[in-house]
């Protein structure tokens, strides 16, 4: 078994699930609502295929007017509510809880506006980030962060998890691509934050008017760039770089990058593949303290990464058939994002903290920080119904496992800036 801890299902919740599977139907008709084992089965986990749960039941809605009613009905019993973009989550964000409500937002896949002067579009939160691109590409535009998951991926997923892709160095993630979010709050109030302008005015909270890029950079701008990579890799100790120099080559590069995952299956029945990111120069030193974990935890890991942001994808290979390797590659997951956070970096780069890395998080963050986190989230969610025990430890979860200092004890890596 994992190291996974879930919480105990609200009993009350679980007595009335006949009711409340009843009532879901009124409020989304046809067939939006699935509630027997096997067919809630393709919902039960997320990319994190470690974690499985079945949900309490699957409701897919199609009208912003069903979300609203779902989310007000759930909140005023106390019903817990988990939403689900395309179910590619890597950290387990979507891995449904036995007494909630799975939000599947697949059926919103439209595509509303096409702006191009102002360079916008609008898009239902189901549409998937390549169906974005594709959309506007022959106007000679793409989208540009670009989760390696782009063909699968919803955009409602990507705002979530603040999702990444190799055009990321250059445009930054999709923070720093979205405008504007209307979003329904766990009362079933419609909301809209930001819009198709620029600048905000008040907090800027993000998140679907969606900006456009222009494809692609100039000549020098590529040279520069190419300079600018070449140098932090010297510095980081790079024994070999060769730069393309033929579409060809560039586009076999790319296909050996874009190909590594799968190419793990060849080596290893099953990997755990870890999300942290480091200052780029610490890159050789961290790589030799994998290796040196690899005889720690007995396991051998694969080293993928995006150099130029720092944000490593170690590989760690094992075979969940064997019993104690999922929990010892657990534990080697865990032990890299520390080291992570000890050379100056951060527990996720963009796969986000879901249910994998939220004891990491106390690793990360002191007690106040993690308390701003949870204050946050209670102007929203009052009574902390949505997709609870995801993303922010409880300050007692984090003094349990000992990593993070509440009263007395030593706070790891106490001579590190906090974020
Ligand atoms: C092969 C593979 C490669 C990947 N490569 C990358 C990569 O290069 N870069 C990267 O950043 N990620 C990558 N990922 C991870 C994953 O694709 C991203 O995190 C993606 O953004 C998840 O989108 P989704 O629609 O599948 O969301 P889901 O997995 O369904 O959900 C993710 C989280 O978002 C929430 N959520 C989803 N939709 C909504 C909504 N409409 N409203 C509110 N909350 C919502 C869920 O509750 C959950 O917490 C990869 C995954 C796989 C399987």
């Amino acid at each position: 078994m994992s190291g996974l801890a879930m919480p105990k299902p609200d009993a009350e919740t679980m007595r009335r699930r006949a009711e409340i599977v009843a009532d879901m139907r009124i409020i989304v008709p046809g067939e939006g609502v699935v509630d027997t084992v096997n067919e809630m089965r393709a919902f039960e986990s997320d990319g994190l295929t470690a974690y499985r749960q079945l949900p309490l039941v699957v409701v897919l809605p199609e009208t912003v007017a069903q979300v609203s009613r779902v989310l007000k009905y759930c909140n005023d019993r106390n019903i817990r509510v988990v939403p689900r973009g395309s179910g590619t989550s890597l950290s387990g964000g979507a891995l449904p809880l036995e007494d909630a409500v799975l939000l599947v937002m697949s059926r919103f896949n439209r595509i509303l506006q096409i702006d191009y002067p102002n360079r916008i579009i609008v898009a239902q939160p189901g549409v998937t980030n390549l169906g974005i691109t594709t959309a506007v590409e022959q106007e000679g535009f793409y989208y540009a962060p670009d989760p390696s998951s782009q063909i699968a991926c919803s955009i409602g997923g990507n705002v979530a998890e603040n999702s990444g892709g190799v055009h990321c160095l250059k445009y930054g993630l999709t923070a720093n691509n979205v405008l504007g979010i209307e979003m329904v709050l766990m009362n079933g109030e419609v909301v809209r934050l930001g819009g198709s302008h620029l600048d905000q005015e008040g907090y800027d909270l993000d998140a679907a008017a969606i900006l456009l890029c222009e494809a692609d950079g100039t000549a020098l701008e590529v040279a520069e760039e190419i300079a600018r990579m070449t140098e932090v890799l010297r510095e980081a100790g790079a024994s070999a770089i060769t730069v393309s120099q033929s579409e060809a080559e560039r586009l076999r590069f790319w296909s050996g990058r874009k190909n590594a995952f799968p190419a793990a299956g060849r080596i290893s029945p099953d990997y755990y593949c870890m999300d942290g990111t480091i200052p780029p120069k610490q890159l050789a030193h961290v790589l030799a303290r994998i290796e040196e974990m690899e005889t720690t935890f007995g396991l051998r890991c694969a080293n993928v990464f995006h150099a130029g942001d720092g944000n490593m994808h170690p590989l760690i290979l094992f075979d969940a058939n064997q019993p104690g390797e999922l929990e010892r590659a657990e534990a080697f997951g865990a032990a890299i994002l520390a080291l992570c956070v000890e050379v100056g970096g951060t527990i996720t780069g963009e796969h986000g903290v879901g249910v994998e890395k939220i004891d990491s998080m106390c690793v990360q963050f002191r007690a106040q920080e993690l308390d701003a986190f949870f204050a946050v989230k209670r102007a929203f969610d009052p009574r902390m119904l949505l997709n609870p025990n995801k993303a922010i430890p409880t300050l007692n979860r984090c003094a349990e496992l000992g990593s993070m200092r509440v009263s007395g004890g030593v706070l790891p890596f106490a001579h590190l800036p906090r974020f």
